[in-house]
């Protein structure tokens, strides 16, 4: 893949109109529309006025001390969909208990999913454990230094590779991030939402990249659109880029970046059984590896069906699940959890074991453990919330 620039299919007319605009305001006799038209005088002042900012006012997080590539890679990853004050603590365990490629690879999952377990989008974590197995199969245990080998690692996408590489080895990568998609699109006023004009944002981000200072002016970069140019409340004052902004300059930086016509997200009723036998244990089951939460541990259950009621749904569920009968009990709680593409509502009722011997129908494992045990097993975070509350129903400590 080039460094210097996106295909060529996919062009949005809006995009180009904006990046028009934004050098005819500059300069008035060019009616280029296309980023690497920009006047050099411009990228080099857009450059400069960044790194100097950055220089003084840049973030000091724990990453940005190490040059090592398998660090920044786990933070890379930890940060794609979970802020930074949340990312810290977890990226300092993980290293504490998987402190290079080679303990990642030779790691069980379940241990790795258990260090993971809050952070959510456990994609991530299976990724990473599958990737370092990959380099230490293909690549010597080293994290690779060419771009496609780094791209064609799980999980890991062109801005990913672009900002490891970029912090590891100074290498000129651009990167295109949620934050970066922000500041890149006020910066132009982009009048459409940046998905529909992803190749001409990478052209701009490839563009202004410092090609002597990547790291500095990609970490620059993802810090002004950190804290100050935010979705909300862009604090233009301070901001090094103000003189250069088109959206400042217009007075729409609050409205923009366009947001994407999205309907309300679906929202899923689900059942959810503490199954309990007559030793006080309770029943879990381990999820199978593919898809959303995969390899993780949960309560049996699953979706109320229209017209049924959550006793119902139990009995249903743990049939098909489980190939036992359960007597439903007492609701224990209700657990509301939002996903990236719809929300849940966990209806969790205590169950007695009556009849039939546990089977893992529809997963891949099933435990009986006391409650005092399961906290060792690696749950999403709406399971946690369950455990809470059967640990404060009981009196353990959470
Ligand atoms: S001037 Fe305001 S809108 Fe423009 S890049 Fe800076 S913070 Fe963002």
């Amino acid at each position: 893949m080039s460094r210097r620039s996106s295909p060529q299919r996919n062009r949005s007319p809006r995009a180009k109109a904006a990046i028009a605009a934004y050098i005819a305001d500059i300069d008035s006799t060019n009616s280029a529309g296309s980023a690497s038209n920009l006047p050099s005088f411009v990228v080099q002042q857009l450059r400069q006025a960044l790194l100097s900012w950055y220089a003084h006012q840049g973030r000091d997080l724990p990453w940005r001390h190490s040059r090592d590539p398998y660090a920044i890679w786990i933070s890379e990853i930890m940060l794609q969909q979970t802020q930074v004050t949340t990312v810290i603590p977890y990226y300092r365990r993980w290293l504490q208990r998987f402190p290079n490629v080679d303990s990642l690879a030779a790691a069980d999952l379940q241990d790795v999913l258990k260090t993971w377990e809050g952070l959510g989008y456990y994609a991530r974590a299976r990724n990473l454990h599958r990737a370092a197995q990959t380099i230490g199969q293909q690549h010597g245990g080293r994290f690779p230094q060419q771009f496609d080998q780094a791209l064609a690692l799980s999980g890991i996408g062109r801005t990913t590779a672009g900002g490891i590489l970029s912090a590891a080895f100074n290498q000129p990568w651009p990167i295109l991030d949620g934050n970066v998609k922000r500041v890149l699109t006020r910066l132009i006023a982009l009048d459409c939402p940046p998905s529909q004009a992803l190749p001409e944002l990478w052209d701009l981000s490839t563009t202004l990249l410092s090609p002597t200072q990547p790291r500095d002016f990609n970490q620059a970069l993802m810090d002004l659109g950190a804290t100050l140019c935010t979705r909300r409340h862009p604090n233009c004052q301070q901001c090094p880029w103000q003189p250069y902004c088109r959206a400042y300059n217009l007075n729409v930086q609050s409205e923009l970046p366009m947001s994407e016509a999205r309907g309300p997200l679906p929202h899923k009723h689900i059942g959810v059984a503490v199954i309990w036998n007559d030793q006080q244990q309770i029943l879990i089951d381990r999820r199978r590896p593919q898809g959303l939460l995969g390899g993780l541990w949960e309560f049996p259950g699953g979706k109320i069906e229209a017209g049924e009621t959550v006793e119902a749904c139990i009995q249903r569920e743990v049939q098909e699940e489980l190939g036992i009968h359960v007597e439903v009990g007492k609701q224990l709680t209700t657990v509301d959890h939002a996903y990236s593409h719809f929300k849940v509502t966990l209806n969790v009722y205590h169950c007695r074991h009556r009849q039939g011997e546990p089977q893992p129908l529809e997963c891949d494992e099933i435990r009986w453990v006391t409650l005092e045990e399961i906290s060792q097993f690696p749950f999403p975070k709406a399971n946690l919330q369950i455990i809470a509350a059967l640990q404060q129903a009981h009196h353990l400590p959470t």
